[in-house]
């Protein structure tokens, strides 16, 4: 089954609302024929980017949600409020908000389960750390944290994103071939989780690859077969980045 290709920019917390704005322009201009283009902007320039991005066909998510969609949460949003503000999309258990912010598996699983409920598409992060990795654990955690973020969950509703923690931001990038094997253990665990019919779903389901892809690496990593895009932080920040990443999906 052919998968769009699907190439998602996390902001995380950088840009005012002007330069959010001259950058989801440039996007909004850039090519990006056969290709999904999302992007993730501080929560306070959604709107900014929603309008920006108006017919262009890329889509804004959130970067974090909370589980309920009203009531006393100080400092929360609710992915109600993010479908109101225009967003498609959002995205849970970035590996920041696991160690930064406490996350729990728990907490993803909710979060994941009130998105759907919402009418959003949940993009739920999963990785190892370097400790897990070099200890041989990586299948398990990264497995682990699949199958406890779907649980009772319509996978073929997510988008999935490994992202090993020790590549975020830090230049260094899984082996194509590495990432490879894990995307197609993710790929085999949906099958499993998803019973009748779980091959077809599995088939279905995007697993985007994210920690420091580049222009430079961009192709090698989208060419492996269970790689369907990237999550990307640090290049999605600047047009001159981003858009040969999503030339590199496209040439996929
Ligand atoms: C991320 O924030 O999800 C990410 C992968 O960041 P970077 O591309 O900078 O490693």
């Amino acid at each position: 089954m052919a998968r769009t290709p699907f190439i998602a920019g996390n902001w995380k917390l950088h840009k005012t609302l002007a330069e959010a704005e001259a950058l989801a322009r440039a996007i909004a201009d850039g090519p990006r024929e056969g290709v999904d283009v999302l992007v993730a902007p501080v929560a306070t320039a959604i709107t900014t980017v929603v309008a920006a991005l108006a017919d262009s066909g890329v889509a804004v998510a959130g970067q974090n949600c909370h589980q309920e969609n009203s009531g006393a949460f100080t400092g929360e949003l609710s992915p109600a409020l993010l479908l109101d503000a225009g967003c498609s999309h959002c995205i849970v258990g970035h590996s920041e908000r696991r160690t930064l912010f406490g996350e729990t598996d728990a907490g993803v699983h909710a979060k994941t389960t009130a998105l759907l409920e919402a009418g959003l598409t949940p993009i739920v992060c999963v990785g190892e750390t370097l400790e897990q990795r070099e200890a041989g654990q990586t299948l398990d955690v990264v497995l682990g944290q699949v199958r406890s973020a779907l649980e009772g969950v319509d996978a073929s509703r997510v988008v999935l994103a490994y992202e090993p923690v020790w590549a975020i931001g830090t230049g260094r990038t899984a082996s194509p071939a590495d990432a490879q094997e894990v995307h197609a253990a993710i790929r085999e665990t949906l099958r499993s989780l998803s019973g009748e019919g779980g091959g077809e779903v599995a088939q279905g389901v995007r697993i985007l690859y994210g920690g420091s892809v580049k222009p430079n690496n961009a192709a090698e990593l989208l060419a492996e077969p269970d790689i369907d895009g990237a999550l990307v932080g640090g290049a999605s920040l600047k047009a001159e980045t981003f858009l040969p990443i999503i030339a590199a999906a496209n040439a996929a």
